[in-house]
């Protein structure tokens, strides 16, 4: 068995500004573990080249395995990853039904980026390749693929929520999506959740005659825990001693619930005039999807309620939000992790959330406060579990947090290490393998290769 990856993104792209070319490392938990398993097993990755310097380096040997590039105009990208995808899609599987753009032209731009990805696996593919394609902006290549006479084992990871059957079927071509997903060997998702919703999605829209449940996986991602967790790392406490320090870092979307957030924070201070001064909330946003109305709005607003709760509760000596708009350092995040007293990590709405897992590994000591719609709060019971919509429920776990006893805040932590631990990335990667295993023997078993 050999490995075709196939993915939006590429792990590394070329930049080119001012005759200079820089390259850019896509890191990112998933990124990271795919370019680890192609290194150990060689393979080819199909990715699409976005970097502006990138038509120079379609093929590309790197770290043991291929990468192969495929290119779109911007009127392309405009259509298929702010369109359908980010626009269309991303809304719609994280419930936020007024937010979704319906446009037959997103579509049809979707179905030919999906095309394009189709006609560079048909090309590159080889008997011994098992397919592993990736998330929500490739939904029609399994079936582009089968359409196209493609026999290979198909294994499709899906990185975002799977809503309900009845929500799925807002979308006018939730048939063709979930017919094609359904034309993979196996689909994975992060929650038992998701899964379910994936499995009841297939049952209420297509064929009733095929066993769903036989091919729909919960395998949740997990981190790198050794790198996350060194214990021997020696970093400084980049906060003030003198005060708790919350912490958070999301990248800016509206479904991370930020301006909630900053509105709990408020409601917290309201209540509790005895903590000015008491605390700093150290909130890190990284600039994302920058291109798209929407998000360039949810900054205008996080940033209003920002400057409005620190205007209406600081001093000259203190704020109670402490706003960092940019992408930070490795270095920087993991001392943030370890030092903060108190994560605060309340989306809206959360395919899984790395940060939330991450933040377990690294941290000395601290609290997590978990909303209990990031699919990593189905394994982590032991954060404090919020419901993001009630700014006095998030008040209450943030004081909560800030007034726990060492002893308690101790005891969770170490529970949710040991399962951080035990599902680690290379427990994800173990039991994808196992289960790509799994469906090829079926097949053989069945005739179907
Ligand atoms: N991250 C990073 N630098 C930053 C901000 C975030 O490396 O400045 C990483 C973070 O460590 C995590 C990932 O980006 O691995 C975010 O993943 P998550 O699942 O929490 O959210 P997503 O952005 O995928 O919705």
């Amino acid at each position: 068995m050999s490995n075709l990856v196939v993915t939006t993104r590429c792990p590394i792209s070329y930049d080119r500004a001012g005759g200079k070319v820089t390259v850019r490392k896509n890191a990112g938990g998933v990124s990271n573990s795919l370019d680890k398993l192609l290194s150990k097993e060689g393979g080819t990755w199909i990715c699409w080249g976005d970097g502006t310097g990138d038509r120079e380096h379609e093929v590309e040997s790197h770290n043991g395995y291929t990468i192969v590039r495929l290119f779109l105009t911007q009127g392309e990208k405009k259509g298929f990853y702010d369109g359908y995808s980010n626009g269309t899609l991303w809304p719609l599987f994280h419930y936020f039904r007024e937010r979704i753009k319906y446009a037959p032209s997103y579509f049809f731009s979707y179905e030919n980026a999906n095309r394009k990805f189709a006609d560079a696996v048909s090309r590159l593919v080889t008997e011994r390749d098992t397919i592993w394609i990736h998330d929500y902006q490739l939904a029609l290549l399994p079936g582009l693929l089968r359409a196209g006479g493609i026999r290979n084992a198909i294994l499709f990871t899906w990185h975002i929520p799977w809503v309900s059957g009845e929500f799925f079927a807002l979308l006018p071509e939730s048939g063709a999506v979930l017919s094609s997903l359904a034309a993979s060997d196996a689909v994975t998702f992060h929650t038992a959740l998701y899964r379910d919703n994936f499995v009841g999605s297939c049952n209420l829209l297509l064929d009733r005659s095929e066993d769903y449940a036989k091919k729909a996986f919960a395998i949740p991602l997990g981190i790198d825990y050794e790198h996350y967790s060194n214990t021997g790392r020696r970093v400084k406490n980049p906060f003030p001693e003198n005060r708790k320090t919350i912490f958070s870092i999301d990248r800016l979307d509206y479904t991370k619930g930020l301006t909630d957030r900053v509105l709990a924070v408020r409601t917290l201070l309201e209540r509790h005039p005895e903590l000015v001064g008491k605390f700093s909330y150290v909130l890190v946003v990284t600039p994302s999807r920058t291109s798209i109305k929407e998000y360039i709005n949810a900054k205008r607003e996080l940033e209003m309620n920002i400057g409005r709760v620190n205007g209406e509760f600081g001093t000259v000596n203190w704020v109670p939000i402490l706003y960092i708009y940019k992408r930070i350092s490795e270095a920087s995040l993991l001392s943030y992790y370890m030092h903060a007293d108190v994560a605060l990590i309340t989306p809206l709405m959360d395919g899984l959330n790395l940060v939330s897992k991450e933040f377990v590994a690294a941290s000395r000591h601290g609290v997590l406060v978990l909303s209990k719609f990031a699919g990593s709060s189905e394994e982590l019971k032991e954060a404090i579990t919020v419901n993001p919509n009630s700014h006095g429920e998030v008040a209450d776990a943030i004081l909560l947090a800030l007034t726990m006893s060492r002893e308690e805040a101790f005891s969770r932590l170490e529970a949710m290490k040991a399962k951080v631990k035990k599902r680690d990335l290379h427990w994800w990667l173990g039991r994808i393998t196992k289960r790509m295993e799994l469906q090829i023997a079926e097949r053989e078993e069945f005739g179907q290769v």
